[in-house]
């Protein structure tokens, strides 16, 4: 034991007697734990300063009633969440997520990861969540409309330009963010700024729908670089068919690798020549169908109906694109069996801390989600500067800038390693890259 050790034995121990029923936030939370210790045992001010204490209770957290009515005209209530973790480096930003099981637990482990990731973009961008219990599947547009409203005339009074900046996350897409927008609009004015993932017309930045799926390629690309190996005819299977995995299919076909699964909550499609990142597209985004009906469009592929994750065809790499807890320690190792050697996480939090062991001990390189796929909130905070500026840039100039802003992550990270002797632990490297800026900000901020 450390004095490290024992001060966050001590910062575990008070959450634990204040959340004990937040499993996904002090899952989130342990992991990040394992990593800093030595950072702390550098950094006795950080300790002195109760910098992790601070940091791990959120500066304000909302939860709010969201009544809408149906297409039947029931009036329905679901419950709103807006977590502002920490602002020391800019303002709150991250997604809302709607999907049945969010709850305070889910949005605070969200929220606490973003914190890092965002500061791992180089950007000015302090880390927030939100969302709600609201289930987009099987509604019409006009309640999805309805509830986003209504969502939105809460959490308004919550939001600013240089306070709070909401996105998409899980079933939070375009259409959502329109809808949110309008809302807005509507009380407060066009402050276009306000929201990012918009619309092309009405301020919105080019590559943004990409950029997630995009930088996790990117990000990837450097890490196989990194360790003399490329994605050229590797073969890749791809969990989840949202936006991460349809822009992540595209660029991994385009920079020479064959994806071979796409999956939803029922099932994945197995092609053995490679799934066509537009057909999933128009069956989830535009007919919001479900994965299996790729099968019935294209000849080659064959659906499997009661898993997410294909444990039986062999590939080289794992690219987990749908939720968070998505791989057990026992899936990892049939992971691991069928030869993955490297897995980077599109979706937040997706392998349970034994699958994360697991493939530690089998040497598998892991990409962390807060590196991997913080190409999403990188483009959102360009979508801010150009909203700024009243400008647009093309799609090649962001598409650039997201390409510099995941190497520089992934250098970062690599230093953070070479700096604490970390072997190929990348997710240590990320927790204490992102970490040390946010330290040093709330440090010079005082109390
Ligand atoms: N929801 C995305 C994430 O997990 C994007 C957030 C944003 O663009 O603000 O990072």
């Amino acid at each position: 034991m450390t004095a490290a050790t024992d001060y966050l034995a001590s910062v575990r121990a008070q959450l634990e007697q204040r959340d004990p029923n937040q499993p996904e936030f002090l899952e989130a939370i342990d992991n990040f734990f394992k990593t800093i210790v030595p950072v702390l045992e550098k950094h006795p001010e950080y300790v002195k300063a109760n910098i992790v204490g601070r940091l791990v209770e959120p500066e304000r957290a909302f939860q709010f009633r969201v009544p809408w009515v149906d297409d039947a005209g029931n009036v329905q209530v679901n419950r709103g969440f807006r977590v502002q973790y920490s602002a020391a480096i800019g303002p709150y930003k991250g997604g809302l997520r709607l999907h049945p099981t969010v709850n305070l637990s889910i949005v605070k482990f969200l929220g606490f990861e973003q914190i890092f990731k965002n500061s791992l973009t180089g950007l000015p961008i302090g880390g927030g969540k939100g969302g709600s219990d609201f289930d987009p599947k099987g509604k019409s547009d006009g309640e999805v409309m309805r509830f986003c409203q209504s969502f939105m005339t809460e959490l308004q009074r919550h939001i600013g330009l240089d306070i709070d900046v909401p996105a998409g996350d899980i079933g939070v897409g375009g259409r959502e963010i329109g809808f949110l927008y309008g809302q807005y609009r509507r009380l407060r004015g066009a402050e276009r700024g306000i929201l990012t993932g918009k619309g092309l017309s009405y301020g919105g930045s080019l590559a943004r729908t990409e950029a997630t799926g995009f930088g996790l390629l990117y990000y990837t690309k450097a890490l196989l670089a990194a360790n003399n190996d490329s994605l050229k005819s590797k073969k890749i299977k791809v969990s989840g068919s949202g936006n991460v995995a349809i822009y992540a299919i595209q660029k991994a076909t385009e920079l020479g690798a064959v994806v071979v699964t796409a999956s939803d909550s029922n099932g994945f499609v197995y092609d053995p020549n490679g799934i066509d990142y537009k057909v999933v597209q128009q069956i989830k985004e535009v007919e919001r169908g479900r994965i299996k009906d790729y099968a019935d469009r294209v000849s080659t592929a064959v659906y499997h109906e009661g898993s997410v994750w294909d444990f039986d065809a062999e590939y080289d790499i794992a690219l987990p694109c749908a939720t968070q807890n998505e791989i057990d320690g026992d899936q990892a190792n049939r992971v691991i069996k069928n030869g993955a050697t490297v897995v980077a996480s599109g979706a937040n939090m997706p392998c349970t801390p034994a699958a994360v062991a697991a493939f530690s001990k089998a040497n598998v390189l892991l990409g962390p989600a807060k590196a991997a796929n913080a190409g999403g909130v990188a483009v959102s905070a360009l979508e801010m500067s150009q909203n700024s500026e009243r400008l647009s840039w093309t799609f090649e100039e962001v598409d650039n800038r997201l390409k510099d802003i995941m190497q520089n992550i992934f250098d970062e990270s690599q230093a953070a390693i070479d700096e604490y002797d970390l072997g190929n632990d990348y997710l240590a490297g990320a927790n204490i890259a992102g970490f040390n800026k946010v330290a040093d900000a709330m440090l010079a901020q005082g109390v």
